[in-house]
């Protein structure tokens, strides 16, 4: 794989970065994870304006202008030959000698893309659903900056597949946050279209807002309010979105079916729906 690091694309093995960076030593950085479809960017500018967001909420510097980032997201999709999967970008506040204090302004902030290839159309999940576990929400309280402090997500993860699951989804106060690395839906029985609102709780997600449109489009009703776990295993339906699983249907939370077990059809519908958009719009 070739990736880029800092303003040169290498061979992987040739990448490196500094052991003082502030990404390494206090998760003082950001990301953005795009998927690719058929060679091309999936709601690219919906995730840079994003990642101006969380560089502006943690006062960190602009690596390049948008313009420049398409460029390089482009030049590595095509040098690594990818037709499906992902590039992932990393925005570090850059190295400087190890203190709590940030480092003075004019430190360079420390630019990372790599691409992932994977099948995000063909999908086991998308027929068999998920299996989701629900677990405390201890992540920090500025969840809606997209941040590498992904240890308790990552703990999460895998102590959901220690429990034989696929995923775990977040609990706060009684009410669903957000799943490990995706955002949460259910469908209760009125067939209403339910989702946490946007707040310092979850991340704002790109696919979320996408699918939210179309869903509107396509004449769902959509309710934008907390639910609680008891209500999502009464739900009718429940699913999760993330540009790199676009729309994954759950099938059964804390080992009791959702539904009759199987997909449902509002994530059937708005998984179909969303790649024939994103196919349409990619660049
Ligand atoms: N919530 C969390 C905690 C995430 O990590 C992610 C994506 O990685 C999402 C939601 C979904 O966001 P997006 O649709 O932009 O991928």
């Amino acid at each position: 794989r070739t990736v880029y690091v800092n303003g040169v694309f290498c061979p992987e093995d040739q990448g490196r970065v500094s052991i003082f960076d502030r990404g390494f030593l206090f998760a003082d950085a950001v990301y953005e994870v795009v998927s690719v479809l058929d060679g091309r960017l999936v709601d690219f500018s919906g995730h840079m304006a994003r990642l101006r967001r969380s560089l502006g909420e943690l006062a960190m510097p602009q690596p390049a202008g948008e313009a420049e980032l398409l460029a390089i997201h482009r030049e590595l999709v095509a040098r690594n030959g990818l037709v499906e999967g992902a590039v992932y970008m990393q925005v570090t506040r850059g190295a400087a000698d190890r203190d709590f204090l940030f480092p003075p302004e004019d430190t360079r902030p420390s630019l990372v893309l790599f691409t992932q290839a994977s099948s995000l159309v063909e999908k086991p999940a998308a027929t068999s659903g998920l299996r989701v576990v629900t677990l405390p929400d201890l992540r920090w309280q500025r969840c809606d900056i997209k941040t590498v402090q992904l240890l308790y997500p990552s703990m999460a993860k895998t102590e959901a597949k220690r429990r034989g699951a696929d995923d775990a989804w977040l609990v706060k106060d009684g009410f669903v946050t957000e799943g490990s690395s995706n955002n949460a839906y259910i469908v209760p029985g009125d067939g209403t279209l339910v989702t946490r609102p946007l707040s310092p709780a979850i991340l704002p997600g790109i696919t979320r807002t996408a699918v939210l449109r179309l869903a509107g489009v396509a004449g769902m009703a959509i309710d934008e309010r907390p639910f609680s776990v008891e209500e999502a295993l009464s739900a009718r339906e429940a699913f999760i979105t993330s540009a790199s699983s676009f729309v994954l249907p759950v099938v059964e939370i804390d080992g009791q079916r959702i539904g009759d077990g199987t997909p449902g059809e509002t994530a059937r519908l708005l998984r179909a729906i969303y790649i024939e958009e994103a196919r349409k719009s990619a660049i």
